[in-house]
Formats: C-alpha cells, structure tokens, sequence
C-alpha cells in the first residue's frame, strides 16, 4: 500500500474525522482536522453531496487508513468476516482489531499504528514468549503480547509508555507498563472500537 508519510493529516481531512494517524499531535490542539475541518485542496471547503457508492466507498476508505492496512489484505479480511458466523461488519471490525500492529498501539508501546507495526516488523515483539515480527498476526484470547527482554531499553518504547497513560486501554486488554506487557483478555466487539464507521456500508460495498 503505497503509504502517506507527511500528509497523514489529509487523510483525515479528507474523511472529515480525526483518524489518529500521527500519535501524540492528534491528542493536541495541534491537529489539523481540529483546526481546519474540510478536506484538503482547491475546492475543499465546498461540501459535495456523495452518490450511495460514494459514501460505500469512504467508509472503506476510512477504515483501511485507520488500520493501515492495504485494499487487498482489506478484501481478505472481509472475506474471512463473511464466512464467520455473526454479523459480517463487526467481524471485519474484530478481525482488523487483532491484528498485532494494532494491539501494540492499543496497549500504548507505539505512539501510532504506524509506529507499532514498525516496532513489530523490527523484533521488539514477543506473543506468548516467542518473537513475532509479523505485524498482521491476529491475536487470540488469552494470548501474552510483550516487549522482548533483550529490546526493554529501547527508548522510543520508554518514553511511549510515559506519555500514553493518558490513552484509554480498552476493555478487551490488559497492561502491565512496569513489565511492558498485556494481556489480551477477550477479542474486542463493536462497542469497544473508537472507529467511527457504519461498518454494513463497507458490506453492502463489496456485497455488489
Ligand atoms: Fe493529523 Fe492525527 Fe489530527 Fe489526523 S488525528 S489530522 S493524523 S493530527
């Protein structure tokens, strides 16, 4: 997925809602959908009025930004979340939820997802006492996400543990800061996830 590096913020402007794209700037006045609330460009303070497959299509849009994750590892998702038993839209909402990158950022060891997956994708992560450098391991009930002995120096992890008390840990996680591991205790459902999506449009996208 070709990834924003600088421009994050447009992103977000473009969906017209904070995404948490960036870390510890989108928790301060300093953000620019707080500060400037329409999308980017020339024409971005005019409100277009979006088609059905519009709106389809931004809601898709928005999620695969908020996880990071790209349109075909998208499409596998929903695929699995179809052939789950439940509601397709929360389970696509779970199964993007577990996915190791994200717990790492849930648990405040990355100050975004973006530097989570880095910090998995580098080996400072261990699940259940084995190194996994795989950021879209999906975690399962029960399961130990830690960061490996030999990495408990490395600085950005101190200083995100520092500043992300402050970010609520959701009910489906449990964290020990002093041992720089959690737990994951259950697999999240839809009322735990902040993303502010109406998950059956992205059903009803690729339901066509
Ligand atoms: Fe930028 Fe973060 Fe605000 Fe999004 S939420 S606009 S990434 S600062």
């Amino acid at each position: 997925m070709a990834r924003y590096k600088d421009e994050q913020c447009r992103i977000c402007r473009r969906e017209g809602q904070k995404l948490f794209l960036k870390g510890a700037r989108c928790y301060s006045d300093k953000c620019s959908v707080t500060r400037r609330n329409y999308a980017p460009g020339e024409h971005g303070q005019k409100k277009a009025k979006l088609s059905e497959y519009g709106t389809q299509l931004r809601e898709k849009q928005k999620t695969k930004s908020f996880y990071g994750v790209g349109e075909k590892q998208f499409r596998g998702y929903f695929e699995i979340a179809s052939n789950k038993k439940g509601i397709t839209g929360e389970n696509l909402l779970q199964i993007l939820e577990s996915r190791l990158d994200n717990v790492v950022y849930r648990l405040g060891f990355g100050a975004s997802r973006a530097q989570a997956r880095q910090l998995v994708t580098h080996g400072n992560i261990e699940v259940n006492g084995k190194k996994v450098d795989i950021a879209s391991y999906l975690v399962k009930e029960g399961d130990i996400i830690a960061i490996r002995e030999i990495r408990k120096d490395n600085p950005i992890v101190k200083e995100n543990i520092e500043a992300n008390t402050v970010r609520p840990l959701p009910e489906w996680l449990e964290v020990d800061r002093e041992k720089m591991s959690g737990k994951v205790v259950r697999l999240a459902n839809r009322e735990d996830i902040d993303l502010p999506v109406e998950e059956h449009l992205i059903v009803e996208l690729y339901s066509k």
